[in-house]
């Protein structure tokens, strides 16, 4: 399994006798506490101040770009194993990063000339409806913010749940933010996570990326190098080719961050840079982009 050993034991042992709801919640909580929920330091580090006062939701790790977390937006439609942001989902607030504050974001980009950046993220912020994105996207624009060169989504959906980009009027209606954000002068990326080639095979996910890109924005690929899910080059090549043939750019691989069920994910590093290097050599230029 997924747990350590120890842990595994012992709940299976709660379980295996029957024992209360609660007991077996607290055994949880005490397991998940040790597996390092926050492992950058995301609630007490690089967490910005307005008038002294911290603002939640938003933290500014680097120097141009603000990562700011929807409260709408904290839940996934994937949830993954191997998750990094996993605090996000379980139900704790103390462990939970959010904000509900699109007026805080403005003021705080307004007075940091040097962010150029906004990555909206979570867990996945399009399960949030387009209307709900636009009280967060909206207000950046009319805003008028001159240092503001770029807006950025990080998602699974186009691998997840592809149909949010084709389906209905919510889907169109997300395309036409994406538009909005353009002719605002902004960059819009949508920074996609696809672990595998396979993620991307579904003619409704390449409709999705083919809606999305006509609709002006770009979209950069992103995905952590995991232990028996992709950790072998041929995998990788073969997601970044696919990504490229669609007009997708490959852009980041991750390792595994020091957090949840991190030693059955784990790839050690020299493993890692053999796996990059081996699959960066055996494709066409385009695909380097990573
Ligand atoms: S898609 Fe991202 S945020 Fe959602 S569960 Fe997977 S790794 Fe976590």
């Amino acid at each position: 399994g997924m747990l350590e050993e120890e842990d595994f034991r012992r709940m299976r042992d709660l379980v295996a006798k029957g024992a209360m709801e609660t007991e077996i919640k607290l055994a949880a909580d005490e397991i998940r506490g040790r597996l390092n929920p926050h492992p950058a330091g995301q609630i007490e580090l690089n967490v910005p101040r307005l008038d002294g006062e911290v603002v939640a939701g938003i933290q500014h790790k680097y120097q141009e770009t603000v990562l700011f977390f929807p409260s709408q937006g904290q839940t996934c439609h994937a949830y993954c194993s191997y998750c990094f942001r996993w605090a996000q989902f379980i139900g704790d607030t103390d462990l939970k990063f959010a904000s509900r504050e699109a007026g805080q974001l403005v003021r705080y980009v307004r007075d940091n000339p040097q962010v150029s950046s906004v990555l909206i993220t979570g867990g996945d912020p399009m399960v949030m409806k387009t209307p709900v994105l636009r009280r967060y996207i909206e207000p950046l624009l009319t805003a008028k913010l001159p240092n503001l060169h770029s807006i950025r989504i990080g998602t699974k959906a186009l691998a997840y749940w592809p149909y949010r980009f084709t389906e209905g009027e919510d889907a169109d209606d997300f395309l036409r933010l994406i538009g909005e954000v353009k002719a605002a002068g902004k960059h819009f990326a949508l920074m996609a996570h696809s672990s595998h080639s396979r993620e991307l095979e579904p003619e409704v996910a390449r409709r999705a990326v083919g809606r999305v890109l006509n609709a002006g924005a770009v979209i950069r690929c992103q995905a952590p190098l995991i232990r028996k899910v992709n950790d072998n080059a041929n995998v990788w090549a073969q997601l970044w080719r696919r990504q490229v043939q669609l007009g997708m750019v490959p852009y980041y691989m991750f390792v595994e961050r020091d957090t949840g069920a991190r030693a059955y994910f784990e790839v050690p590093l020299v493993r890692a840079y053999k796996v990059f290097t081996e699959a960066y050599s055996q494709v066409a230029g385009l695909c380097r982009t990573v």
